[in-house]
């Protein structure tokens, strides 16, 4: 169900611009508007889920699953990474750091990523 006031099912719903750059029928990625590196997409389940703790065994989230790692690799592709790597990330709850409560991934890229994280 979608909740009301979410950010992300909003972009969805294109109630609140972005910059897309890749859809089909189970999710959408746009680029993040405050980027933590040169290149910085995230990938959402077109569906709400408001994060990965959200996600069960039942076969309907596990291909969710696989659609959202799946468009993960290929927004990298497009986005150029493929050459020099990237970095695939999700944040969940408070000490994950997670900020938009909507599961996202993020697609990061364009500069050498430090280990461990934050
Ligand atoms: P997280 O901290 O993992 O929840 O990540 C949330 C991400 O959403 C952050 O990197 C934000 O910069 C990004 N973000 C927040 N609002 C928007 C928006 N309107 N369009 C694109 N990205 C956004
Ligand atoms: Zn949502």
């Amino acid at each position: 169900m979608r909740p009301m006031g979410c950010l992300f099912c909003k972009i969805v719903a294109r109630e609140i611009p972005s910059q897309i750059v890749f859809e089909n029928d189970h999710v959408l990625s746009f680029k993040d508007i405050n980027p933590q590196a040169p290149t910085h997409a995230l990938v959402i389940p077109k569906r709400h889920l408001t994060g990965i703790f959200d996600a069960t065994d039942a076969d309907a989230d596990r291909q969710m699953l696989g659609e959202l790692l799946t468009a993960g690799r290929q927004v990298a592709a497009q986005l150029g990474l493929d050459a020099k790597g990237y970095r695939l990330v999700i944040n969940q709850g408070q000490d994950g750091g997670q900020s938009v409560h909507h599961l996202h991934l993020h697609v990061m890229g364009g500069r050498p990523m430090g280990w461990p994280p934050g």
